[in-house]
């Protein structure tokens, strides 16, 4: 099996004590290509260099909606300033998350239009983060695309199945994480059923969210084949097909990791 890990973590604590260990894992379970994903601006630096480092391993910048408070001055001007590094493919994680409401809802708005624009200006997939606002999220990504198209990826899919009509309808990619292996997760999989196979990505948000049979450790992108496995069993599909797919996937939309 030969798959992408299109979202995780490899700076978190519990990877990045033993990130040549968790490389190595990730390797021998086939995953030949990890998006590294930042969630504040004091992370870039440790995120890209990770990526400069490694062959497989790209990066993001972007800053998570739980942040937007901490962040008032990062405007889209510095994302993308920061998006012209060549190891740097996307950008994000943005959104909106009103089930924690870390953040002022205001701030989570503003941050994730600055962030919109970015991708816009620089080409860059916006990678979105959405729990618990999906007609904000709707609302947004419509309103802005109005102003002219980006590409995008909805991460860590747990919306409804309407929104994953919306997201669909303009352009967007659907990632599946470990939690569509979890019992409860009934309408998640009815959903990740359905998806087109063109538009899935796999991943793992590593260290959260271990797949069964991992479910309570720490996640690590070699669980992305776990993830690839049950998700193809769902789908009816040769898991080796659904990952050669998503991968394939994952390089068409984050298309700067084949400059
Ligand atoms: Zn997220
Ligand atoms: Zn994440």
């Amino acid at each position: 099996m030969r798959l992408a890990d299109s979202h995780c973590h490899l700076i978190y604590k519990g990877l990045g004590e033993q990130q040549p260990e968790v490389l190595a894992r990730a390797r021998e379970a086939g995953v030949v290509a990890m998006l590294n994903i930042s969630t504040r601006e004091n992370e870039w630096d440790d995120v890209i260099a990770v990526a400069e480092r490694e062959p497989d391993v790209w990066a993001s910048v972007g800053i998570h909606p739980h942040e937007a408070d901490q962040h008032p001055d990062i405007g889209t001007a510095r994302l993308v300033e920061r998006a012209q590094h060549p190891r740097v493919v996307g950008i994000g994680e943005s959104g909106l998350d009103y089930y924690y409401d870390h953040s002022d809802r205001d701030r989570q708005r503003a941050s994730f239009r600055a962030h919109l624009a970015a991708s816009r200006e620089t080409g860059l997939p916006i990678i979105v983060h959405t729990r618990d606002a999906e007609d904000d999220t709707a609302q947004i990504l419509r309103d802005e695309m109005g102003r002219g198209a980006f590409p995008g990826v909805i991460h860590c899919f747990t919306a409804s199945s309407a929104f994953a009509d919306t997201a669909l309808e303009l352009g967007f990619y659907i990632s599946i994480s470990g939690i569509v292996t979890f019992k409860n997760a009934r309408d998640l999989q009815e959903t990740a059923a359905r998806l087109p196979l063109d538009r899935l990505l796999i991943e793992t948000d590593a260290p959260f969210l271990a797949p069964v049979p991992h479910r309570g450790r720490t996640g690590e992108p070699a669980f992305v084949a776990d993830t690839c496995r049950f998700l193809a069993q769902l789908r009816g599909e040769d898991p080796e097909q659904l990952a050669e797919a998503t991968r394939q996937n994952f390089h068409k939309l984050f298309a700067k990791t084949l400059a």
